[in-house]
């Protein structure tokens, strides 16, 4: 049923330490064989074991997440969805802003697209995933949340974009 929680490897952004010294330099031992067709040495089998090419240590490695990598990723595809370039996403309009008619709407779209005002007030996580703006004196804000593909909860992983389905809601402020 897609329930299954993801492994932290499998999650955007993360990699392996060496327990001893921190290093993100950990090797992992293989098994390769020949392949004729590309002619060269192809991993056959991931072995477990390790070794720390800093410190030499052998211990199985711990897994962090590169919390920048993360950002930069979910921005990336939070600014996609702003200009209408997301595979797996939806548009959501409020009732008040489609009240305000087509022109209104029109523009709230392409405003939402060219927003760029983004800051550590509206933006500390730098994720570009909420803004405010005004239209004729009315003030609207956009939101971007992160669901599963089958839109029943919360993305396991809003960095992959293969298991996210990104919605983006546009509404009036007195909506809020
Ligand atoms: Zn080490």
């Amino acid at each position: 049923m897609g329930s299954k929680k993801l492994n932290i490897w499998d999650m955007v952004g993360a990699h392996p330490i060496c327990r001893s010294c921190g290093s993100r330099q950990v090797l992992r031992t293989t098994e390769a064989e020949w392949s004729m067709a590309t002619q060269s040495w192809q991993i056959k089998t991931l072995c477990d074991k390790f070794t720390c090419d800093n410190c030499g240590d052998r211990a199985v490695p711990d897994w962090q997440f590169d919390e920048a990598f993360r950002q930069k990723r979910i921005r990336r595809l939070n600014d996609l969805l702003r200009h209408g370039q997301a595979e797996k996403a939806s548009i959501m309009l409020t009732p008040g802003v489609r009240e305000e008619g087509e022109t209104f709407v029109r523009t709230a779209l392409n405003r939402v697209a060219q927003f760029d005002a983004f800051s550590a007030d509206n933006d500390p996580h730098g994720e570009h995933d909420f803004g405010s703006f005004e239209i004729d004196g009315k003030k609207l804000f956009f939101k971007i949340d992160y669901f599963d593909l089958e839109l029943e909860r919360h993305s396991d992983d809003a960095a992959n974009p293969a298991l996210t389905h990104r919605v983006l809601t546009i509404m009036l402020a007195s909506e809020y």
